[in-house]
């Protein structure tokens, strides 16, 4: 095996190391150090938000639902036999909050939990959201994120293709991904809801956040106001995410409605994710108005928009990124990126790379576990 020696002279002393037992130091410093602080909070979250899930229904499991005649009735505040103060010609927007698509990405659990408790028990004269809003807020796989995992038996996020449920439904396949996707269905597909946001992160560091969506004019114009991020990574609305399958968010909006994927940086619990829910909620309850027909595009911040131009399969075991790529990471036309057992892997434009995928390697370098779909993707700033 070819030994490429590394020096650690800053330390005093030399520490040398193999290729592959660098990879197994850095998975474990990571396991030992890093994991159990960006899980420190999971399981604490998820018992509050099961809590609440007891206190304020959803129509699904794992899913709160707030209303303003529903919290009307719990309170005791109002005297209910005069119904709600919201007439059927003003029915609020329902917004649709997703979280726990996939179950490592921990990093909008506690800050939902604590808008939820707030919205639930009003600080003195604020007035409240429920006012000119309804809300459901879910967990899309609790029982990954019990596990510190992407997924149990298979990617949540990728099986939302009305046939594939389908199949799903009458039983000939089912795991535990298939059937929660038919119960988010039956949530999202409810002629109620209004907008979608589904809060991701990624598996590598980010340079910045990112909202990642088919384009669509609406979906478009939810982003720059809600100003979760300021890049937009977009593609036709005839391109999948992920060949074959289709996202929560697809599904959304093939029903004509708005839906938006919020990438918040590294998975894990972290102020960033934090903060960017607390902000996109905030905008979202101090909007003016929420017809966004009158909404005036001068008034909205501006998106820089990137395109995927090309994205690199993971054919084999073999297929390796180099290391250090981060979401964002710039790259050159020509650039070698990493490598297979055919040779080096360039790459053939010059842009920024997104979803670099570094699975855990055995001895011989050879990646472990189910393979991702994807090696790495290539984006260019422009309009798909
Ligand atoms: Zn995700």
């Amino acid at each position: 095996m070819k030994t490429e020696k590394m020096m650690w002279e800053g330390f005093g002393f030399p520490i040398i190391l193999d290729g592959v037992s660098w990879v197994t130091a850095l998975f474990v410093f990571l396991c030992c150090f890093l994991f159990p602080y960006a899980y420190a909070n999971v399981e604490k979250d998820l018992q509050d938000f099961y809590k609440l899930t007891e206190q304020y229904p959803a129509n699904i499991p794992w899913a709160v639902t707030l209303k303003k005649k529903v919290l009307d009735q719990k309170n005791k505040n109002v005297d209910v036999s005069k119904g709600s103060m919201i007439s059927d010609d003003q029915k609020p927007l329902h917004v649709v909050f997703g979280c726990l698509m996939h179950g490592d990405e921990v990093g909008c659990l506690n800050p939902l939990v604590k808008i939820i408790q707030q919205i639930a028990n009003p600080a003195g004269d604020v007035p409240s959201p429920l006012e000119r809003f309804s809300f459901t807020f879910f967990l899309g796989n609790p029982e990954a994120a019990k596990a510190h995992q992407r997924f149990v038996q298979e990617d949540l996020n990728r099986v939302f293709d009305p046939k594939r449920l389908a199949d799903s439904v009458c039983g000939k396949v089912v795991t535990s991904e298939s059937k929660r996707a038919e119960q988010i269905r039956h949530l999202l597909t409810d002629p109620d809801t209004d907008l979608f946001i589904d809060l991701h992160q990624t598996i590598e560091p980010s340079a910045q956040p990112f909202y990642i969506f088919r384009w669509d004019p609406q979906s478009v114009l939810w982003a720059r106001a809600l100003q979760g991020a300021k890049v937009l990574v977009t593609r036709n609305a005839e391109e999948s995410f992920s060949p074959g399958n289709l996202s929560a968010a697809e599904l959304f909006q093939d029903l004509g409605k708005p839906a938006l994927t919020l990438e918040m940086g590294q998975k894990g619990e972290s102020k960033e994710a934090a903060d960017i829910v607390k902000k996109i909620f905030s905008r979202l309850t101090h909007l003016s108005t929420v017809d966004t027909n009158v909404w005036k595009t001068r008034d909205l911040k501006s998106l820089q928009t990137f395109k995927r131009v090309y994205s690199q399969s993971f054919e084999d075991p073999s297929f390796q990124l180099k290391p250090g790529f981060q979401n964002f990471s710039s790259v050159r036309k020509g650039q070698i990126v990493g490598s297979s057992s055919k040779g080096s892997l360039h790459s053939p434009y010059d842009g920024v790379l997104l979803f670099p995928k570094y699975p855990p390697r055995d001895s011989k370098g050879q990646a472990q576990g189910p393979l991702p779909s994807q090696l790495f993707q290539i984006l260019q700033e422009g309009m798909p």
